[in-house]
């Protein structure tokens, strides 16, 4: 069943975009770069400031940032990539875009992050089978950071690079740091698609301290072409000459896009601060409801994209789907988030079994994405824990 697009639906996510967001746009297109120009690098330096690490990459999409790290990082046939199931399929499709293969390690049925002690086990067998992944991908989901300190000790244990995939979590913080600061990471990668925390309509940014990795990641970008002699095979006088020195591809961001996203990361702590602000209007009332909310470990503040509850079977006589489809019929946009990747068609062909990700079953099939953004009204708060508790009848 296909739900249209109603206009009094609310949705689980969207932008906030202000005059100023819209001015900053304008300018670029009154100026003489519409791409390449000098609005990316701007942003780019915002955002890694921002973050206090070293360098960032923009890229026209999470997905491309992804792939340009995991380039990066050497990945290529041969080589194992583990990231968890419960998130969106680009945090594994980029290793297949590297001729990898690809596992997952179960969740945490607290945090809904990856386990670090499924992962830490899971890893303990992988060495004894000699298939160790080169590159692990926590994925921060609802904008919680994944434990990095532990993570990042079992990469020094078994010698895995690690790329933070933060689509969710830009303005959060772990053990007082922003995520992105890449203190537990080798790269940490930021959406900016409209639904997440801060956008650029498109786009993404990978993040990292290592001067080599962010310039092969600029290199890949943009086809592999280097204009910089330092960097060229056999550098000639020639005052045109440009070399592609490795096969990238076009990954590159607009001007427009990078001052629009300039623009809204000034205001990236109080989107989050009014995330938090409702999410506590929600967890406050639904402690009532028969749901579980996600926990939230002392040493992480959340970038809270997302709401997601878990609906308690024992407590509650519908299914999930009933209360999914009477959700939307009240004019809700509730949503799901996120099948787990294994039972993706593409993937299924793979050969995964459920059996070996129990907890990611068992969020999957009681999980639902209440809508949280900046800009949701009181009014429309109101409406959606009034029609939750209708629809669980409490
Ligand atoms: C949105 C998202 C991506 C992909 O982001 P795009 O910018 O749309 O390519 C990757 N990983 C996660 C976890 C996401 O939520």
């Amino acid at each position: 069943m296909v739900f249209a697009e109603k206009k009094n639906v609310i949705q689980y996510g969207r932008q906030s975009i202000s005059e100023q967001d819209i001015q900053a746009v304008i300018d670029v297109l009154h100026s003489d770069f519409l791409t390449q120009g000098p609005a990316v690098s701007l942003f780019e330096s915002a955002v890694s400031t921002y973050t206090t690490a070293k360098y960032g990459v923009a890229a026209n999409s999470a997905t491309s940032a992804l792939h340009l790290a995991c380039m990066a990082l050497g990945l290529g046939v041969g080589d194992i990539l583990w990231t968890t199931p419960i998130t969106f399929v680009a945090s594994a499709n980029c290793a297949l875009y590297c001729g990898a293969s690809v596992d997952f390690v179960d969740i945490d049925p607290l945090t809904y992050n990856v386990s670090v002690e499924a992962l830490s086990q899971k890893l303990s067998q992988a060495e004894k089978l000699g298939k160790l992944p080169k590159v692990v991908i926590p994925v921060h989901l609802c904008g919680l950071s994944c434990d990095m300190e532990a993570i990042n000790k079992l990469s020094k244990k078994y010698g895995f690079s690690i790329i933070e995939d933060a689509s969710h979590a830009i303005g959060g913080k772990y053990q007082g740091s922003p995520v992105g600061s890449c203190q537990f990471s080798d790269i940490t990668i930021f959406s900016f698609h409209p639904v997440k925390i801060m956008t650029t309509g498109e786009g993404g940014m990978a993040i990292t301290n290592d001067q080599n990795l962010a310039e092969k990641m600029q290199l890949l970008r943009s086809h592999g072409i280097t204009r910089d002699p330092e960097k060229m095979i056999n550098p000639t006088d020639e005052p045109w000459n440009y070399e592609q020195i490795d096969l990238g591809f076009n990954y590159r961001i607009t001007d427009m896009q990078a001052a629009l996203g300039t623009s809204q990361l000034k205001r990236v702590d109080k989107f989050v601060a009014r995330r938090h602000e409702i999410s506590h209007l929600y967890g406050s009332i639904l402690e009532n409801m028969p749901v579980q909310t996600q926990y939230y470990p002392d040493e992480s503040y959340s970038g809270m994209h997302l709401y997601v509850i878990r609906i308690n079977k024992n407590k509650v006589n519908k299914s999930q789907k009933q209360i999914f489809i009477e959700m939307r019929e009240a004019g809700i946009g509730v949503n799901l988030h996120y099948i787990p990747i294994y039972n993706q068609p593409y993937y299924k062909k793979m050969g995964f079994s459920k059996q070996d990700f129990p907890e990611a079953e068992r969020y999957y099939e009681e999980a639902l994405t209440l809508p949280l953004y900046p800009d949701l009204d009181d009014g429309q708060i109101d409406k959606v824990v009034s029609s939750l508790a209708n629809v669980l009848s409490v």
